[in-house]
């Protein structure tokens, strides 16, 4: 994780990087520093905290060559010492990092042992800027390259050397993308904290590096090949990374819904078997991997493929699934779904997945990210950048993805229009529904509670899961998501007359067992909100407070019911006054394993 933004040009690259990392700020935010060169020395700026600590540093300081980094840390505390950037011994070299060096222990030893280095840092990262000065003879360049060739794992990485007016940057496993101005170039971990210089971008594949230096760059493979790379142009535009007077990222990506649903599936009803997948075989079996909370859209994708098109649907946790000895064949369809296209341990499956010839794809937010193009063939879920930590219209639009998937696997023609007219109803009803103040008026109520059970059965199940995800993220109030029936055979334990339990209820086939559950909590004292589109009196006698929502399909069902749950993590988290945006210990984009 972490954010990198370098600058090379004619602009004060010190200001221009401090407003990207503050745009970049979600990646990561233990703490962050820049490095700058000046008459042939290098300074480092750096400290423990937010970006906002770093700019009460800066004493006017201007230079046009720059490297930045905002750190969210894998090894070593969050301190100033470990905040990147890091020297290399004689203070020549300049590096910042993304990712993890996995053999940085060995370097180490041998770099310390054999030829007396002197480490600061307890990071992994320390060790890439001595390695180029171990190698360095002259050439920058050079020594680079053979500093890539000893270090292990995943990285993205910007240097700076005292004596060569050039940023030199490498990429394997995080993402790194080049931004080309006019006559001036910016590198980032991905395109927002130059949009308002330039959409002109190159993103960096895997094991590629490129050498920037007077209105010049060069993209060039590990061995020092020149390699010809296309420009792309950005779709999005500044607006689409500023708040535009919410209170948080988070709430403004809630209220975005309307539109992120629609652009999800703009243009691919018509045609759904032009949806960008296509098979090499006859598929048997679904198998979906994912993490976090795109693992609950990808179980809400379980219940509608396995019921609607009969075609059996395993879902897997990436960072499990690439550990053990998963069971795949060429005739499975292996699709990863992340939101920021760079989740590690989804990649890694992805790769896993390739090798054994399975079809894959992707479904994915970010374009050009490092999943979209390993899997070359898949959904792009269109929602804009997501800001927020906690995902929201990610995820909706993540269920749209896999309602479009079911069509595609489906061929049932009347089933496909069917639900590609639900589909298009679905932008409005989410708006009028986000014009509903109650569930502001529930978190005022509860807000203080010490513990939440999310409830639901069948596909409303992952939605609870869901539900009790965001609270946890967002207000750090313990919660849990359970299935509504399986609540007896534990957690029913932890009812009590202070405990809330949200339910989730949808008139379909469990409507009723639902109910009964409800019983359950209600004979024990337990406090009931009940998420619902159908209220009868025997709801309004049992529940304490009732969100109602619009009736849509079952298959859509998960959409609407999640909105409320979403917007009761961000009320109950703002009225404890949590950090909405940047919770605690959380990143937005888990380029590590
Ligand atoms: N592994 C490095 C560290 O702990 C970089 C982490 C990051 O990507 O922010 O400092």
């Amino acid at each position: 994780m972490c954010g990198i933004v370098a600058y090379y040009g004619h602009q004060n690259g010190i200001s221009i990087s401090l407003k990207g990392l503050k745009r970049l700020e979600y990646r990561g935010y233990d703490s962050a520093g820049l490095a700058f060169l000046e008459n042939n020395q290098i300074n480092i700026i750096k400290n423990k905290g937010k970006i906002k600590d770093l700019i009460g540093l800066i004493n006017g300081e201007q230079a046009n060559i720059v490297i930045s980094h905002t750190r969210w840390a894998t090894h070593g505390q969050p301190n100033h010492i470990n905040a990147h950037p890091h020297f290399s011994m004689d203070h020549s070299i300049a590096i910042v990092h993304n990712g993890i060096i996995e053999n940085h222990a060995d370097l180490k030893k041998e770099l310390t042992e054999k030829y007396n280095y002197k480490f600061q840092s307890e990071t992994d990262s320390e060790v890439i800027a001595h390695l180029i000065q171990f190698f360095y003879q002259g050439n920058f360049e050079e020594a680079f390259r053979k500093m890539l060739s000893k270090i292990e794992g995943a990285f993205g990485i910007v240097a700076l050397h005292k004596k060569h007016n050039e940023l030199i940057c490498a990429r394997k496993g995080s993402p790194l993308v080049l931004g080309l101005g006019e006559n001036e170039y910016f590198i980032a971990s991905d395109p927002s904290p130059f949009l308002d210089h330039t959409k002109n971008v190159i993103y960096l594949e895997e094991k590629q590096m490129a050498i920037i230096s007077e209105n010049h760059y060069e993209v060039k493979d590990f061995n020092g090949l020149n390699l010809d790379v296309e420009m792309e142009e950005i779709p999005f535009g500044i607006e689409a990374i500023q708040k535009q007077g919410f209170k948080h990222f988070m709430l403004k990506e809630i209220n975005e819904q309307p539109n992120t649903i629609r652009d999800c599936f703009t243009g691919k009803l018509r045609n759904i078997e032009g949806i960008g997948i296509k098979l090499k075989t006859n598929i048997q079996r679904v198998v979906l991997v994912a993490c976090g909370t795109s693992y609950h859209a990808a179980l809400i994708g379980k219940y509608i493929i396995e019921k609607k098109s009969n075609i059996p649907v395993i879902v897997e946790h990436a960072s499990e699934f690439r550990y053990r000895k998963p069971m795949l064949f060429p005739s499975d369809l292996v699709m990863a779904i992340s939101q920021s296209g760079e989740t590690a341990d989804t990649l890694e499956a992805i790769r896993l997945a390739k090798k054994i010839g399975c079809n894959v794809a992707g479904i994915v937010n970010v374009t050009g990210s490092s999943i979209a193009k390993e899997c070359g063939q898949g959904i792009y879920l269109h929602a804009g950048p997501e800001i927020g930590v906690a995902s929201t219209k990610a995820f909706t639009s993540q269920v749209v993805a896999l309602n479009l998937l079911n069509l595609f696997l489906n061929k049932n023609p009347y089933y496909q229009y069917e639900i590609a007219e639900e589909l298009r109803k679905l932008p409005k009803i989410v708006e009028e529904f986000l014009k509903n103040e109650k569930v502001k008026e529930i978190a005022k109520k509860y807000f203080f509670a010490k513990h939440f059970l999310f409830l639901g059965r069948d596909i409303n199940f992952p939605v609870a899961l869901e539900g009790s995800l965001k609270l946890k993220e967002i207000s750090y109030i313990p919660a849990e998501g359970y299935p509504a029936g399986e609540m007896k055979h534990g957690p029913i334990a932890l009812i009590d007359s202070e405990t809330p339990s949200i339910f989730i209820l949808t008139k379909d086939e469990v409507y009723e067992k639902v109910i009964s559950n409800m019983h359950e909590v209600k004979s024990r004292q337990g406090k009931i909100i009940c998420i619902c589109d159908h209220v009868n009196e025997e709801i309004e006698q049992l529940a304490d407070d009732i969100i109602f929502v619009p009736k849509v399909i079952w298959e859509l069902s998960p959409i609407i019911n999640t909105i409320p749950l979403q917007l009761l993590a961000y009320y109950t988290a703002d009225l404890n006054n949590r950090e909405i945006d940047q919770p605690r210990n959380l990143a937005k984009s888990v380029t590590v394993e």
